[in-house]
């Protein structure tokens, strides 16, 4: 019996000393403690030895049994520490790949505008979505039975309150606060209300310049409108200023530049007359100075307001407005 039990102790230790895995070890605590195990053939011959021997046997088979258990248990143990020492070490296998969120085309181009304007010397601000008539339309100079302020074109809260229909009446706040010199840039967006198709929707967004200062042009206005597109879209990029009428500048203009994709010669996408519209421009209305306790006498102002969903548009080459909003993962990962 005594050698029995040594002979079956020294396998279970030279078969713990090989086994790699824990699914090893566990095998073999079931094939010698198990309810079936080595073990339990063991505890039933007892039975056969003589009665004065039997204690004693009993007590060598639990000893060995106990000796087994903690050989496998210790087993266990080094292995649980092992193999995680192999993964921190095993510099050869191939790292696995992380999927990337990316920026979207508008954040992206935002980003490239302030670094432009950064550049020049301009400020970053923000004003709130939800706006009052005086920041919107009052304070700009457009009068109370301007269209511009008609319901069916603009979202109403209430009587006084809208979700802006412009970024410049950021300018209005930020001329309460500042005095000149004035240099600032506010990104922001904008709700109208409008059939949603692959050119409208009824949000979008607007970067609205502004630059107040002693004698200030035009010329100051077109330069400063020619290094931001040349900017975004290369040194080649011609800038036009057409005559046109805002409430809140005088001169006012609509601001086009060369076409982007066919560098003016006519395209589909300009409509073959070599250029794409930007938005509206001009020089600081007196009677908006005045709105704001600004002296028209002794400074002048240049303010602008473009579309960012175009620029994105443009620089990306995306045909669809809606694909801006949508979050369609396959349209946003390609950039
Ligand atoms: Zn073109």
């Amino acid at each position: 019996m005594k050698d029995r039990l040594e002979k079956i102790l020294a396998e279970a230790k030279a078969a713990v000393e090989t086994a790699s895995t824990a699914d090893d070890l566990e095998a073999l605590r079931v094939k010698y403690l198990g309810r079936k195990g080595v073990f339990r053939d063991i505890m039933a011959g007892l039975s056969e030895l003589p009665p004065g021997e039997r204690p004693a046997a009993g007590q060598l088979a639990n000893r060995v049994k106990g000796k087994i258990a903690a050989l496998i248990e210790g087993g266990k143990k080094a292995l649980s520490a092992a193999p995680k020492a192999a993964e921190v070490l095993d510099v050869t296998l191939p790292g696995r790949a992380r999927p990337y969120g990316t920026f979207h085309p508008i954040t992206r181009v935002t980003r490239e505008i302030k670094r432009i304007f950064h550049q020049l010397g301009f400020e970053w601000v923000e004003g709130p979505e939800v706006e009052d008539e005086w920041h919107n339309f009052d304070a700009l100079n457009i009068p109370p039975d301007h269209p511009a302020r008609n319901e069916t074109d603009n979202f109403y809260i209430s009587d006084d309150l809208i979700i802006r229909s412009q970024t410049s009446s950021v300018q209005i706040r930020v001329m309460e606060k500042q005095k000149p010199p004035i240099r600032i840039i506010a990104p922001g967006r904008v709700y109208r209300p409008d059939t949603v198709d692959a050119t409208h929707h009824y949000f979008f967004h607007q970067v609205e310049l502004l630059m107040v200062d002693r004698g200030l042009t035009f010329v100051d206005l077109t330069n400063i409108i020619t290094l931001f597109v040349q900017g975004l879209f290369g040194p080649d990029v011609k800038v036009r200023m057409r005559p046109s009428y805002f409430p809140f500048t005088e001169p006012s203009a609509e601001t086009d530049i060369s076409c982007v994709f066919c560098r003016g010669a006519g395209c589909r996408i300009c409509k073959d007359t070599g250029w794409l519209e930007m938005g509206g421009s001009g020089m600081v209305d007196p009677n908006v100075f005045e709105a704001v306790g600004i002296d028209p006498e002794v400074y002048t102002g240049l303010a602008f307001g473009f579309g960012i969903d175009r620029f994105a548009m443009l620089k990306y080459g995306i045909d669809d407005i809606r694909l801006l909003t949508e979050n369609d993962i396959g349209f946003l990962k390609q950039f």
